[in-house]
């Protein structure tokens, strides 16, 4: 008789995995889950997780929601699918857009569906190469980010993002420019003072568009705070310095909100947070709760009016994805910013300083560096020498042992470089928070008295 295999065998004998530490799954196995209840996953082994990281920042809503799922079927009854090509398209789509721009900050607007982050990012590099090229200026191409930005994983938004790991591909294609990262605790120089660092910033991207030339540079795109990067908020008076830069060289301003989007930062947008205005709005993840894929393009009255007249003179912009618009992501994205307008981004608020307490808390610890946050994202950095900021040395993999700690008492967050990141659901009550805290700060304890 053959033993029945286990799901971890068969999901390692089936699967080719993305974004997995081998090693360490190779090690401690596969977390394989089977249902989910508000912001809990339970695997196949009946083990009970908090996900502290709403799945990948997106799944804001809790795992079972009744009004989306709902959402969901009552459109899968109506018209289950449909793409936006050729003039056609679903109702959903634009009821959607039309909400998109009203909460938008621009006065009017437009709206482009994908599929994912990475593909709306793609697309708006596309639509500026295609709206300078149409208006006279086909060399300007080039791309400014920030390294440890991250924008996504096609090529052309895997070269946007700032991490060294794309090298593995050849990647970042040419044209691709990447700006210090405005982290002032970890990149200011001794004796700095944060304004003198965030002067530098701007600086330095004055002698980088001087350098590669205003009229080659497409686009600046940024995170309002860098999510994957290790939730990293901008020095004080970054974007402030940063933007008039941008302006005056005619350069436009693409605010990547895959993540800060629609409530995380405790305003509906992260430009929000940091008070400027974005020609762009690319958004993702929590546009409809992790319940369906989808990504959406916000234009701004000016990038959309230049790219009207583009498309208008060769009369089709040839550029567009099976499911854009796919009436079931349109339902649920309706649905979810119903929800988050009603009550979520209220709750996001509400918890921040409770959250922003615990994060301070746990940074008393000697071996914890800084926290950062804003809304409900969050992140602790530990270090092995809090007065010198010295980090664990990378052997140690301190942060995925800090994880891993977590993992085994029901707590689901996220490494990041050194950094232990928490991005809660937005459905979240304080006692999931207490929850989250007091367990993670167990496992600092037991990995810092190993390793320290
Ligand atoms: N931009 C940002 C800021 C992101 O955080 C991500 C995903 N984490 C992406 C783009 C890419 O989105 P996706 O994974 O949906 O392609």
């Amino acid at each position: 008789m053959t033993t029945p295999q286990s799901w971890d065998a068969r999901a390692k004998a089936a699967t080719f995995f993305g974004f997995t530490d081998l090693p360490s799954i190779n090690e401690r196995g596969t977390v394989i889950i089977t249902h989910g209840e508000g912001p809990y996953i339970i695997d196949t082994e009946g083990r009970r997780y908090l996900d502290a990281n709403s799945g990948l920042w997106n799944i804001v809503a809790g795992f079972d929601h009744e009004g989306l799922t709902r959402a969901a079927q009552e459109q899968y009854a109506r018209f289950p699918g449909y793409h936006a090509f050729f003039g056609r398209m679903s109702d959903q789509a634009v009821l959607l857009s039309e909400k998109l721009v009203e909460i938008s900050p621009f006065e009017s607007g437009k709206v482009f569906y994908t599929n994912s982050g990475s593909e709306a990012n793609d697309t708006m590099v596309k639509m500026l190469w295609f709206m300078h090229a149409a208006e006279g200026n086909p060399q300007k191409r080039k791309i400014i980010t920030r390294k440890n930005a991250y924008h996504g994983v096609t090529a052309i938004s895997a070269s946007m993002t700032g991490k060294p790991y794309n090298s593995v591909f050849g990647l970042p294609l040419d044209g691709f420019v990447h700006l210090s990262c405005p982290h002032y605790w970890r990149e200011g120089r001794d004796g700095e003072t944060e304004a003198e660092f965030t002067a530098r910033m701007g600086a330095e991207l004055e002698e980088v568009i001087a350098r590669e030339g205003a009229d080659t540079i497409a686009g600046f795109f940024a995170e309002p705070i860098m999510g994957a990067g290790g939730v990293i908020p901008p020095s004080d008076g970054y974007f402030d310095t940063i933007i008039p830069i941008l302006r005056k060289h005619g350069i436009p301003v693409i605010s990547d909100e895959v993540i800060c989007g629609l409530g995380r930062t405790g305003e509906m947008w992260g430009c929000e947070t940091y008070g400027f205005t974005p020609d762009v709005i690319i958004s993702s993840k929590a546009l409809t709760a992790g319940f369906f894929p989808m990504g959406a393009i916000i234009l701004g009255p000016e990038i959309s009016d230049r790219l009207q007249r583009a498309t208008d003179a060769i009369e089709e912009f040839p550029h567009g994805f099976t499911a854009s618009g796919h009436p079931v992501g349109c339902a649920i994205a309706l649905k979810a910013i119903e929800v988050i307008e009603g009550g979520l981004l209220d709750n996001v608020r509400r918890l921040t300083p409770a959250f922003e307490a615990g994060l301070q808390r746990l940074s008393q610890m000697d071996n914890i560096g800084e926290w950062r946050g804003k809304g409900l994202m969050g992140a602790l950095e530990a270090v092995k020498d809090k007065a010198t900021k010295t980090p664990f040395d990378g052997s140690l993999s301190v942060s995925e042992r800090i994880a891993n700690t977590c993992t085994d008492h029901g707590l689901i967050c996220r490494p990041l470089g050194q950094s232990i990141v928490l991005a809660p659901p937005f459905i979240a009550t304080d006692a999931h928070l207490e929850e989250m805290f007091d367990k993670l700060e167990a496992a600092l304890k037991k990995v810092f008295s190993e390793v320290a």
